[in-house]
């Protein structure tokens, strides 16, 4: 028969070794829960910075839980997931197809020519300072 402190310790063990961090079972709970909080932060603000080519932090982050409606996601570019920003918005963030541009917003269904798609609330700077696009403007974000 397994002991509930020797089931602990297996899953703190194996926790340990997918995260890197070093729990114990003398850690509390708080402690635990606030270490993966932050893995999966960090983890979010990774990912979203190699899709921007460099490290992207506030206010171009917004790292915490999702607004959207019971949504268990995390939302680290926009106060909404990029699943709900896709099934709200019919948008995606992801890596910009301007060279040097960062992050785009990408289209998740066709809009017409007029169509609103969403607030942004950046700077537009003509992309005649971009090397290598043909496209006529980005949000400057820096
Ligand atoms: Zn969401």
């Amino acid at each position: 028969m397994v002991s509930v402190a020797d089931k602990l310790g297996e899953l703190l063990t194996r926790l340990n070794a997918c995260t890197g961090l070093t729990f114990s079972p003398n850690s509390s709970l708080h402690t635990i829960v606030a270490g993966i909080n932050t893995f999966i932060l960090d983890n979010h603000v990774r990912k979203w910075s190699e899709r921007a080519g460099r490290p992207l932090g506030p206010p171009e982050t917004t790292p915490g839980p999702c607004i959207g409606h019971d949504c268990v996601n995390f939302a680290i570019v926009y106060p909404r997931c990029t699943e709900c920003c896709r099934r709200l918005y019919k948008v995606d963030v992801g890596t910009s197809t301007i060279s040097g541009a960062g992050l785009g917003l990408f289209a998740a269904k066709t809009f017409k020519s007029g169509d609103y798609v969403c607030d942004y609330s950046y700077e537009m700077t003509k992309s005649s300072n971009l090397e290598g696009t043909k496209m006529g403007y980005y949000w400057d974000t820096s």
